[in-house]
């Protein structure tokens, strides 16, 4: 089938290490399905993939890809009850876990030690004609999206959505910074907070892109920089009730700066440096909270499902390529110049 893997890991030069061709089809084992995918969007992990940074070794070649859309294409031994029909539109579920462990059993498996992504660990990613996963991880399509709208939800949108509402807990009326205008996870937490009814700020170095956070329904867009905290504490009457933070370096002073006291800042990335310095005195004596995060449990993306169907969001889309063109949308990837997902289409 056709496939966009990595052949090596690490080097000087990621993206040699990309390949665009053939792979064997996968074969649904007892309890998994076979889905044909028709779309699937492009995350930093791929990237950091390529690069080597992997939070489980394995040996390449290794197809990309950490989340899908697609159609069920039959299901191995075991299919369990009340799964969607093969010809049913699905939208996939890309994490898989133990299911066995105590974390497991008290119910956040996204603490579980075999907690694995989508071309983590054994599992191959979902940049190819076919994706076999548990049969559990699929669920019906909402209708008011499209494909490579629907792929989105699987990583950025869960990931923000745990971020705004079970780790920070937000609730209507209350105030969050959005750390980087533009990444998939921006908009997405941009739009999922407006949705529900908070007051959403966003910072970026781009006024252009605090443009365009606006449009999506951010209403505060503040340029970073050394007032950045500033204006923020003055236009939210004395700071935020949550910050959503997956720059880093850059912006984590500022982050720590803007919240109101006891608030929390939410992690889930440092793309631009996992190192800024600690201020450990705010930290205490403003008894702020730091919470880390990653990606959202079944339940979870079942809540998401049904957030984003009855209110009409829709994942933003910078760009879909065909899978042919998977290395134009890597080198935009890398360049990190992107609003919205890119989108690689398998259809
Ligand atoms: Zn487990």
């Amino acid at each position: 089938m056709r496939a966009v893997f990595a052949s090596r890991l690490g080097g000087d030069s990621p993206l040699d290490n990309l390949t665009i061709g053939d792979r064997p089809e996968p074969e649904p084992g007892p309890g998994e399905v076979r889905v044909r995918v028709h779309a699937a969007t492009l995350n930093r992990h791929d990237y950091f993939t390529l690069q080597g940074i992997v939070g489980y070794p394995f040996e390449p070649p290794r197809i990309l890809g950490c989340d899908a859309a697609g159609v069920v294409d039959r299901y191995g031994p075991d299919r369990p009850p009340g799964s969607p029909d093969p010809g049913a539109p699905v939208a996939v579920y890309p994490v898989t876990f133990c299911g066995k462990c105590p974390r497991c059993g008290a119910g956040d498996p996204m603490l579980c030690d075999r907690f694995t992504l989508l071309s983590d660990g054994d599992r191959e990613g979902s940049f190819g004609d076919y994706l076999v996963v548990p049969a559990q991880c699929v669920l019906p399509k909402p209708e008011t999206l499209s494909f490579a709208e629907t792929a989105a939800l699987g990583t950025t949108y869960l990931t923000a959505y745990r971020m705004l509402f079970v780790k920070a807990a937000l609730m209507p009326g209350q105030s969050v910074l959005v750390q980087g205008a533009g990444g998939g996870l921006a908009t997405a937490a941009i739009a999922l907070a407006r949705e529900a009814g908070l007051t959403v700020f966003v910072s970026s170095r781009s006024a252009e892109r605090l443009e365009a956070a606006q449009r999506i329904g951010a209403q505060h867009g503040v340029l970073a920089g050394r007032d950045a905290a500033k204006t923020i504490l003055k236009l939210s009457g004395g700071g935020v009730d949550a910050v959503i933070e997956s720059v880093g370096e850059p912006t984590w002073a500022t982050s720590l700066r803007v919240l109101r006291q006891g608030g929390v800042i939410v992690v889930s990335g440092a793309t631009a440096g996992a190192n800024p310095p600690a201020d450990l005195a705010r930290v205490f004596w403003r008894q702020l909270q730091i919470k880390g995060s990653t990606m959202g449990t079944l339940q979870e993306f079942r809540d998401l499902l049904r957030f984003v169907t009855p209110r009409g969001i829709k994942p933003l889309i910078d760009h879909i390529y065909p899978a042919e063109k998977a290395r134009e949308a890597f080198v935009r990837l890398a360049a990190g110049d992107v609003f919205g997902k890119l989108v690689l289409s398998f259809e």
